[in-house]
């Protein structure tokens, strides 16, 4: 099993050894996770490894071939889709545009038939979380795609699900709209205190707004762990290169460090197989840029990328196939076709 490397409270929903086969492909391969309460968690990894069919199988879309779904102690599989204390958010979060917005969110509680006092005020509650009470009056079509979405969510969470699904929530979005949402997604859970379970193929949104994450690969959980885990100590080489840019080198393990062809001894732990071939991961912001010097690793800098607060210098050395990157903060004072020398302490790499 993959190891959990963070202890969790208290357990909502338990995945036990879920797999999923269509035909020849093995969407979900002996899947073992658990999400606690209250957590806000992503399920990450490329397109076409599992995650999707890993939701469906929650929601009730979806039946394992094998394993076992429970939630709150309470066995899943054998429950109906509509019968599950849970909700599910689409990527096409379609509204009815002929509603109004608060008749939007109200719609689902009026198909449970509370009354109506009750409706008014929850619908009346959550527009006011999600900052949409001036806008209660209006059809979809005279909303933002931001305040669309603000709308799918309360529609979502108004019902107060246990556990509310979302797949890919934010990706019908632009770019600045979503880093907001991301923020607002984060704030609306925490506020509501539903568990949420989210998928999302953006490692940079799983990690700016997940509690935990599972990264995915080929039906496979690679590492169930915090953000900071993920970055600090990718389980192996897939999540070092997935999540985060890193630098990668591959050599052959001598005296406990990894020896690189034509560039000698590189300070720090590989993984890998320690007894052969093996790699060594550095991430660009632990790796240092300074003058040629005897016994370290040198090249010459090919490119030199300005974002504001940072910049990332590539280098090219001799021997190996991709440019290594060096985070700096601020303006680059080295200049493109300088020959440098690369170096980092033995404790930095992953
Ligand atoms: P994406 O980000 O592209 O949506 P994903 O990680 O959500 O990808 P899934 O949709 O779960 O991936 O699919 C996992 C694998 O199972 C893929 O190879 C996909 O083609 C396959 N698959 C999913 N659903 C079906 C189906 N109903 N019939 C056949 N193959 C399927």
């Amino acid at each position: 099993d993959v190891e959990q490397t963070t202890p969790i409270s208290k357990p909502l929903v338990e995945i036990r050894h879920v797999s999923r086969r269509f035909g020849s492909v093995t969407a979900l391969d002996d899947v073992s996770l658990t999400i606690a309460e209250n957590e806000f968690f992503a399920l990450l990894g490329p397109s076409g490894c599992g995650k999707t069919t890993l939701l469906r199988a929650i929601a009730g879309f979806e039946r394992p071939d094998e394993g076992a779904l429970v939630l709150g102690g309470q066995d899943l599989v054998s429950l109906p889709p509509h019968k599950r204390p849970l909700n599910l958010m689409f990527q096409s979060y379609a509204l009815f545009p002929h509603m109004t917005v608060e008749g939007n969110v109200a719609y689902g509680l009026e198909q449970e038939k509370l009354p109506k006092n009750e409706i008014r005020r929850r619908v009346g509650e959550v527009l006011e979380t999600v900052g949409l009470t001036a806008m209660a009056r209006r059809r979809p079509h005279q909303l933002s795609g931001g305040q669309r979405q603000r709308v799918a969510l309360a529609r979502a969470v108004v019902k107060r699900p246990k556990l509310l699904l979302l797949d890919e929530p934010l990706s019908a979005l632009d770019r600045k709209v979503r880093s907001q949402m991301q923020l607002e997604l984060k704030r609306l859970q925490q506020e509501v205190g539903i568990t949420f379970v989210v998928v999302t193929h953006d490692q940079e949104e799983a990690m700016s707004m997940a509690d935990r994450l599972a990264v995915l690969a080929n039906g496979r959980v690679q590492q169930v762990a915090t953000p900071v885990e993920t970055y600090r100590r990718p389980a192996n080489l897939f999540v070092a290169d997935f999540i985060g840019d890193s630098n990668r080198f591959a050599g052959r393990v001598v005296d406990g460090g990894l020896h690189v062809e034509g560039v000698g001894l590189l300070p720090g732990h590989p993984v890998g197989d320690v007894s052969g071939d093996a790699h060594l991961v550095v991430r660009p912001e632990e790796t240092r840029l300074g003058p040629p010097e005897a016994g370290r690793m040198e090249g010459q800098v090919a490119e030199i990328q300005f974002f504001g607060g940072v910049s990332t210098v590539a280098v090219d050395v001799p021997g190996h196939a991709d440019p290594v990157l060096c985070a700096i903060s601020g303006v680059s004072t080295v200049e493109r076709g300088a020959t440098v020398s690369l170096d980092w302490t033995a404790d930095a790499a992953v």
